[in-house]
């Protein structure tokens, strides 16, 4: 069997140096297994001929076979084209070129018989063909003529003539090296059987020169069915080794510090969505596993809360507690908050940042040590090397998507029995994005907001109407409450971005001479900004402009109105987390998402998924389908394999769903891994791992 991956790609007859370049830095084509699989984006169907008199103005491509029956030369400068005359003898259509006239000419003879390729157009009542692309009529092409492959090129390969069609002669190329050798199998016979898929020879060719639907059809499912498969495999098999290698602490049971804060201190009733989520969490640390839970709940759902109890549990199994915010403001309100609660009790809490330095810091290190203190919050300072515990028996991470699964991996290792783990996000997530992004996960989901809150209303307003919108933000002003403006970060352009901000702060504060305007953005040192900040929280400024720096978190509940300026440049779960930071008083509280006038279809829709619901996983779901999960926040700190190269997790979430439980099964079976009918699955995962640095960040 061939070795593709060994051989460079510039020895493939039609590539040479130049293109072998162009192919390495453009498209990470280094070799011949890297050209097989480049798989085309799209494929369009020349298995069937049309006769002209069939032809109407909104075809898509056309297949024809008939004869030129002669060329002329029309127009002057820019209009000079020339015109083949093309009959089948049902009826006749211009072919046209405006490129390599003469090139053309000489190429193409007259009555000789063609197959003609192209887009029609219907012009003053004749067809014509701009550009077709043409072929000899003999058999050879009648019987290789199936569907044809599109392949993605970029701006720059397309000026050095790689494009779509290039990369396609090159695949022939490639398989007529290969001629009929088989490819190595990446799945076991029994997979293939079980799940009828087409084996992967065959898999590759038809996915490249499929001759028909269904042949391609079955290819995609193949392939993709392999791809997804194996993601999943990798996570199981990890969580699976996660589990034998470590044993959990048992906490047993539930004493005096839970139940005097259950009794005492609990100043309002626990949704049922968070009295079910903490006996989701109670099962886990009892179960003699180490959990390792991730907490969805939407913005405001209560989910500090739920970590303070399955905090209090540990304290009461004799073990400290930690709880880790991704920022310095976040950390210090958490600390606020969970003192606030703790009130009366005596459980000692304390806060480590960066700012915690010399004398303080030193008592806190010790007294982590002893054990006198048995709740740390505070940012990525509480894992540094420094931080010992006395016996750490539970994480709480808050914000998750800010920390990959390596460092909480790195977690582990404060305590000889790794601890407990819970991560919270308030980014909702969609199931199927999940089982890829947090596969090693349990999840728990509060779907339920604490009573009496009253739903955001969200407005959308063209940026011509801002005299209104400020008349409106006064009001909210003068009865005492407070308001963000929210520009976007303009990524390619730093420069723009602060000035937009600026020139949004300037405004602003002409606008509203009467109250006090913060301004937060991304450049600043990161003390400057929590300070500026801290000043809105206490309510010594009324406006806070910034951008998108406060998305995580904060919690200002006196706020009343967020302004999302440009919301045309955010994404859908980005708007939705900015709207969070409102609505968490018990006043009625407001979104305006501020556009332009001009707005594209597809800009208009996530605006208007805005306006109609507050329900995040509603909106986590509207944004995959439209954006796809490139894009998602977290996908890329996610430590796991996301450049999938033929299944999408948005359309093919059916199928990921059914592959993680084959890959469920077959680990069920095979827990050690030595079957020999799945030796080829075990061999190919781990060449996989060994290959993709992802996959190996998290075994
Ligand atoms: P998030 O899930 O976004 O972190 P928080 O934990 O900050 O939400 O909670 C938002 C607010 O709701 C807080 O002021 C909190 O005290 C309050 N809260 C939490 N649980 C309840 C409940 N069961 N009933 C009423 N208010 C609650
Ligand atoms: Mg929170």
């Amino acid at each position: 069997m061939l070795d593709l991956s060994t051989r460079d790609i510039k020895f493939l007859q039609g590539v040479g140096p130049q293109r072998a370049t162009l192919l390495n830095k453009e498209l990470n084509i280094c070799s011949f297994k890297d050209l097989l699989y480049y798989f085309p984006y799209k494929y369009v169907d020349r298995s069937r001929l049309y006769y002209i008199h069939e032809i109407d103005g909104n075809m898509p491509y056309i297949q024809l076979r008939g004869q030129i029956l002669s060329f002329e030369i029309l127009g002057e400068g820019r209009q000079r084209r020339l015109v083949g005359h093309f009959s089948d003898g049902t009826g006749v259509v211009d072919l046209i070129w405006f490129q390599g006239l003469k090139y053309v000419e000489g190429k193409y003879k007259a009555r000789e018989p063609y197959i003609v390729f192209g887009k029609p157009t219907v012009f003053n009542g004749r067809v014509n063909i701009a550009h077709p692309d043409i072929d000899p009529a003999d058999e050879l092409t009648l019987s290789t003529m199936g569907l044809q492959p599109y392949y993605n090129t970029t701006e720059k390969m397309k000026r050095s003539n790689l494009n779509s069609h290039a990369i396609e002669k090159l695949m022939k190329n490639l398989f007529a090296v290969l001629r009929h050798e088989e490819f190595e199998e990446t799945l076991s016979s029994r997979l293939i059987e079980q799940h009828r898929l087409m084996p992967l020879t065959e898999a590759l060719h038809n996915i490249h020169f499929p001759q028909n639907p269904e042949l391609l059809r079955r290819a995609q499912y193949r392939l993709k069915f392999e791809e997804l498969f194996y993601v999943q495999l990798n996570i199981l098999r990890y969580t699976q080794e996660r589990r034998n290698k470590f044993r959990g602490l048992i906490f047993g049971k539930v004493g005096d510090i839970f139940n005097t804060f259950y009794a005492q201190n609990l100043p309002f009733q626990l949704t049922g969505a968070q009295k079910r989520v903490i006996k989701e969490m109670r099962r886990d640390m009892k179960s003699g596993r180490q959990m390792n839970r991730l907490l969805q709940g939407d913005v405001g759902s209560g989910k500090t809360l739920v970590a303070l109890m399955i905090m209090l549990i540990a304290l009461d199994n004799g073990y400290q507690a930690c709880m880790m915010a991704p920022t310095e403001i976040l950390a210090n309100q958490h600390y606020e908050t969970i003192t606030r609660f703790l009130q009366g009790m005596s459980v000692r809490v304390e806060l480590l940042t960066g700012n915690v330095k010399g004398k303080r810091r030193e008592t806190i290190l010790r007294d982590l040590v002893t054990g006198d203190i048995q709740i740390l919050i505070g940012t990525h300072a509480v894992i540094e090397d420094t931080v010992n515990f006395s016996s750490l028996g539970l994480i709480v991470i808050d914000e998750q998507h800010r920390f990959g699964v390596a460092q909480r991996a790195k977690l582990w290792r404060k305590n000889l029995c790794p601890p407990h783990v819970l991560v919270m996000t308030a980014t909702p997530i969609p199931r199927t994005l999940a089982m890829t992004l947090y596969g090693d996960l349990d999840v728990s989901v509060i779907d339920e907001l604490p009573p009496g809150r009253k739903p955001i209303q969200t407005i959308h307003q063209f940026d011509n109407r801002r005299a209104s919108m400020y008349t409106f933000i006064r009001k909210q002003l003068q009865e005492g409450r407070q308001a963000y403006i929210v520009y976007p970060l303009i990524q390619e352009s730093e420069k723009m971005d602060i000035k937009n901000l600026e020139d949004g702060y300037l405004h602003v504060c002409e606008a509203f001479p009467e109250y006090k305007v913060s301004k937060v953005h991304g450049k600043m040192k990161v003390a400057e900004k929590e300070e500026e900040m801290q000043r809105f929280v206490n309510h010594e400024t009324h406006i806070l402009v910034a951008t998108t720096v406060i998305e995580v978190g904060v919690n200002v509940p006196n706020a009343s109105v967020m302004v999302i300026e440009n919301a045309e440049r955010f994404g859908l779960s980005q708007l939705h987390q900015l709207r969070g930071r409102v609505g968490r008083g018990a006043d009625q509280s407001y979104c305006i998402l501020v556009t332009g006038y001009k707005l594209t279809e597809d800009t208009r829709k996530r605006i208007q998924i805005m306006v109609d619901t507050n329900d995040g996983f509603e909106i986590a779901e509207a944004d995959l389908k439209l954006r796809g999960p490139g894009d998602l926040e977290g996908t890329q700190q996610s430590g796991v394999a996301f450049d999938l190269k033929i299944a999408d997790i948005a359309r093919d979430g059916q199928l990921l769903q059914y592959v993680r439980e084959v890959a469920g099964h077959l680990l069920e079976e095979d827990p050690q891994g030595i079957h020999p009918e799945n030796a080829i699955v075990w061999q190919h995962l781990k060449e996989l791992r060994s290959k993709n640095v992802n996959w190996s960040v998290i075994s």
